[in-house]
């Protein structure tokens, strides 16, 4: 096959449309039935189809008419349904190893994860018949897959999975955090495990009163604890502070041996480089078909990623390489003071919130850095005025556009709350954040990732001198992550705006910022807002309280971090540059 047909019946509801969509179509035209209207359903030939567009131009919202790869020369492992999602190939987990996924949302991850895990039975592309195991051996043949599936069909295989969506435990799992773990507890290490994940002081909480930071590390353990030998943890990081990523890396890294292994979906490029040893590329086409490509060691995995091509494969799945720069220090620039804050301080309930002095400037993007529970936000309401603090000043008074951590949902249609954004602002954000396709929908119905699209949307296209944004990578693929951090970017040269951005993932970090800010203290009881540094001098401060250090990749120029106690670890270390210049 050359090419597919992904058909969405729900959004084409008038048998009037459909029945002229048929009429357009040249191959229908000739006399032959390509577009069928059966049981007021509209389907598609996909062996008579020419690839004429005709159709997608008439209906662009419900089809999508493919070319597949040439390279493509197998059947799909699974297809939803005729004229549905397609998926290519398999990743396998491998014994000994941290086996990687990296790809776009909406290209098949979850499918991959659900057959491997069991949950979906694979149908060979034939939607009206699940294959059996002799059929997935035979269609694996001479592959790490058959070997996989030879294991399952044995029983020798035994998965345990952490699901994407941690925001849903609290809705399926009611009662307490230790009953809860207690139940799925067959290794009897709940002790163990907490302590290593530092969720003990949590334990005899009700699952609904935690927080998303350690709802994600209950999931984990709650993965860990149950005997297994191959393990899968879709997006273990999302909530977590820099901090707990690294913790929980290298508590999945450490967790592999001969007998287990490990697979990861993570779009925190940092961390994945980090926590595996081989990646599998996913590239396609989103809600059409998505192929996975053959593994690769994980540094060459992540630069053909932000390269765009797949040289084996011949593939190119982006029009362009994603290019990370040595930036000129920000003091050759001009800077045109914004405001100042001097001697804040803030108590929150046993919390104190302390910033000495500081100031922000025209025409700069600045990261702001520090573990989860120790003030960010808060300080961030305060200068938008959201919090008052209890003491000290704010000079100039200046207006701020503030998108929120937790992103609310309303009945509200997007188009109504994007009004300005889609009048003022269609190159700089509508076209490039893909809200088009959103406009017609509820608030209530968009997906995270579309949700987060959405609020940056909203906050950027505020008229404000500064703008204020919390956890702009929650959700979002490494793909998009890097779209914002150009947007976000973009927009505040333009616009000669300041923005402040609070972030956990250190590779967006890198792109977006040219200052930082780096908060000291402890998570729950203090927090200090230090003045803004360079990137180089903020890096080193904050690196050093995680006792880790970056280089630069040679290829792609991203920032990488050095395994602990290796030699560019310690060299870094000893000459006190923990991050690369
Ligand atoms: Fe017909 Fe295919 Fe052209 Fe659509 S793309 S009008 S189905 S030939």
């Amino acid at each position: 096959m050359t090419r597919i047909a992904v058909v969405d019946n729900s959004k084409l509801k008038d048998m009037d449309k459909k029945k002229h969509i048929q009429s357009l179509c040249p191959v229908n035209r000739s006399g032959s039935e390509c577009i069928k209207l059966g049981d007021s359903k509209l389907s598609i030939d996909e062996s008579l189809c020419i690839g004429c567009g005709i159709c997608v131009n008439a209906a662009p919202d419900s089809i999508k008419i493919i070319n597949l790869p040439e390279s493509l020369t197998k059947d799909p492992i699974h297809r939803y349904g005729e004229n549905q999602f397609s998926l290519y190939n398999l990743p396998t987990p491998i014994f000994g190893k941290v086996t990687g996924i990296l790809g776009v949302n909406g290209i098949g991850k979850t499918t991959a994860i659900n057959i491997l895990a069991g949950v979906l039975n694979p149908n060979l592309g034939d939607w009206e018949k699940e294959a059996d195991h002799k059929q997935l051996i035979e269609f694996f043949k001479g592959t790490e897959a058959q070997l996989f599936f030879e294991k399952v069909e044995k029983g020798d295989i035994k998965v345990s999975y952490k699901p994407q969506n941690v925001d849903m435990i609290p809705k399926t799992s009611k009662g307490k955090v230790r009953t809860l773990l207690e139940k799925v507890d067959e290794k009897k290490e709940l002790e163990k495990i907490s302590k290593e994940l530092e969720i003990e002081k949590i334990l005899d909480n009700d699952i609904k009163n935690i927080s998303g930071g350690e709802l994600q590390r209950v999931a984990i353990a709650a993965t860990i604890l149950k005997k297994a030998n191959v393990y899968i943890f879709d997006e273990p990081t999302s909530y977590l502070d820099i901090k707990q990523r690294i913790k929980v890396s290298k508590f999945i890294r450490n967790m592999v041996n001969n007998e287990t292994a490990v697979l990861v979906v993570e779009h925190d490029l940092i961390i994945l480089d980090y926590m595996t040893d081989l990646v599998y590329i996913m590239y396609g086409k989103e809600s059409g078909f998505g192929v996975v490509s053959q593994p690769k060691s994980t540094k060459t995995a992540i630069n053909v990623y932000l390269s765009g091509y797949l040289k084996e494969e011949n593939v190119r799945f982006r029009d362009h390489e994603i290019k990370f720069e040595v930036r000129p220090p920000t003091s050759l620039k001009k800077q045109h003071l914004l405001t100042t804050w001097h001697d804040i301080k803030k108590k929150l309930g046993n919390f104190n919130l302390e910033a000495d002095k500081g100031e922000l400037h025209k025409n700069e993007v600045i990261g702001v850095l520090g573990e989860n529970g120790i003030g960010k936000t808060s300080f961030v309401k305060i200068l938008a005025g959201v919090l008052k603090q209890d003491k000290g000043k704010i000079e100039t008074k200046i207006v701020v556009s503030y998108k929120p951590q937790y992103l609310e949902t309303s009945n509200e249609l997007v188009m109504n709350i994007l009004k300005e954004a889609v009048k003022n602002y269609e190159t700089q954000i509508i076209r490039p954040l893909n809200i088009k396709p959103l406009l017609l929908k509820k608030i209530t119905q968009l997906s995270g990732g579309e949700l987060q699209r959405v609020s940056i949307a909203l906050c950027l296209s505020k008229e404000a001198d500064l703008y204020l944004i919390d956890e702009p990578s929650a959700y979002l693929d490494a793909e998009q992550r890097l779209i914002v951090s150009k947007i976000i970017r973009g927009f505040i040269e333009e616009k000669n705006k300041t923005a402040l951005i609070v972030d956990h993932d250190l590779l967006f970090m890198d792109y977006l910022s040219e200052k930082l800010i780096v908060f000291d203290g402890e998570s729950a009881v203090n927090g200090v807002v230090n003045n803004p540094l360079d990137m180089e001098k903020g890096m080193n401060k904050f690196l050093n309280t995680l006792q880790i250090t970056f280089r630069r990749d040679e290829e792609s120029k991203r920032p990488r971090a050095n395994k602990l106690d290796s030699q560019m670890d310690k060299k870094q270390k000893s000459e006190n540059k923990l991050y690369y210049t």
